[in-house]
């Protein structure tokens, strides 16, 4: 943790100095914003491929609450990069071996699990048992039972465990999750999520059943999976799910394509699809009064959406900036987070059910 330069708390009682106490009343919103401005929490990233270079790490630039303050990486030569560019001391840079370690670093207060899935389970419970909070990645563990023992394991340490649910806080998303929860257009009558892309590149960890879980479903499907359960405010009930391999040599560990139809309570039942072999990014929704979708929905920018009353208008953000200020917030005010390890059970509760019915072909329950 380290103490925010310009802080509130000075330019505080320099208006008290000045002004008198009258405006120090309506210039402090709250004691949170002052102890808020007043703490910048240090995140280690655990991790350093594409997602923690390419999106986290510049992210973490642009945040106010909290700051890139550490890595744990087994790459010495990436140790040294990430080093000279992100301005990170020899003290704050661990490797896999003596990652428990940084229990005894208090510049660390959250540790940031951005490793291929297998590996999420193991990261999460030894930064919880070395007394630091927890962001880790999507899909949140292997499978459901992973999850729970996750967030047994940061519950019995005392910490708090967020997943990186980044649309949980891109404002077209949130519009969508007002619309369909609060019926603004009348009541959801039918709604798709899908959300894919065509693999190009050489296979890597993600073709690897042992270590991704699954395919398409597991790294795109669960956004699909969650913009049909927040769209609804509901968890489904039950699935069924059938799959498509046009490449099986590519994809002979994991899923390509797969289709399914969730139930929800109250008997709607809305249509999801995965895809590494089909470029897919939308949501859309028909309600008794009109229709509202997002295309593309679920990329880190460039999400545009429209309702039956017209376009949206709503700007991008910095998803991740927002998503990990929002997290060290509520470490700070010890307030509960809105993406917490149950939301992430919550998905997974979902694929299992959908790997299941690929299995038996049959519809399954869900939980
Ligand atoms: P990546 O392959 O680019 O990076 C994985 C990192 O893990 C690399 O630095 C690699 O060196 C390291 N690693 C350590 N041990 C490893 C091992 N045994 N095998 C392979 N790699 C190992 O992957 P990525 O795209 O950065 O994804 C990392 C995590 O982030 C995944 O869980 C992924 O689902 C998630 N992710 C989330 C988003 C999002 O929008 N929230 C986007 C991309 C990725």
């Amino acid at each position: 943790m380290k103490p925010n330069p310009t802080s509130r708390r000075d330019f505080l009682r320099h208006l008290s100095l000045g002004a008198g106490a009258l405006t120090l009343g309506s210039a402090l919103a709250s004691f949170d914003e002052l102890l808020l401005a007043d703490k910048k929490l240090g995140i280690a990233l655990v991790g350093l491929g594409n997602y923690a270079g390419g999106q986290l790490a510049p992210a973490l630039q642009q945040t106010k609450n909290c700051y890139l303050a550490g890595i744990v990486t087994g790459t010495p030569e990436k140790a040294k990069t990430w080093s000279a560019k992100y301005n990170i001391p020899q003290k704050n840079i661990y490797n896999y071996q003596n990652f428990d370690s940084i229990a005894q670093n208090p510049d660390i207060d959250i540790v940031y699990v951005v490793l291929p899935v297998s590996m999420h389970k193991e990261y999460t419970i030894r930064a919880a048992k070395a007394g630091k909070h927890v962001i880790c990645e999507k899909p949140m563990a292997l499978n459901a039972a992973d999850c729970r023992e996750m967030i047994m394991a940061c519950k019995q340490a005392n910490r708090m465990l967020s997943i990186g649910y980044r649309l949980h806080f891109e404002p077209h998303n949130l519009e969508v999750m007002r619309l369909g929860q609060k019926q603004v257009l009348g009541k959801v009558t039918q709604l798709e999520t899908a959300n894919g892309f065509t693999w190009g590149g050489p296979p890597t960890w993600r073709l690897k059943k042992a270590m991704s879980g699954g395919g398409g479903l597991m790294d795109m499907g669960i956004y699909a999976i969650q913009g049909a359960r927040y769209t609804l405010g509901q968890e489904p009930i039950a699935v069924k799910a059938t799959q498509e391999k046009t490449k099986p040599e590519l994809f002979k560990d994991v899923d390509e394509t797969v289709f399914w139809e969730l139930e929800f309570p109250g008997g709607l039942v809305t249509k999801g699809k995965s895809s590494y072999n089909n470029n897919w990014g939308y949501l859309k929704a028909k309600t008794e009064k009109g229709f509202f979708e997002l295309e593309p929905a679920y990329g880190y920018g460039g999400i545009d959406g429209r309702t039956s009353n017209g376009p949206m208008n709503i700007p991008n953000v910095i998803q991740q900036a927002l998503q990990m200020d929002d997290f060290a917030n509520c470490v700070i005010t010890k307030k509960p987070t809105r993406v917490p390890g149950e939301e992430g059970l919550k998905d997974m509760l979902v694929v299992d059910a959908i790997y299941r019915s690929l299995d038996s072909g049959k519809r399954e329950k869900i939980g």
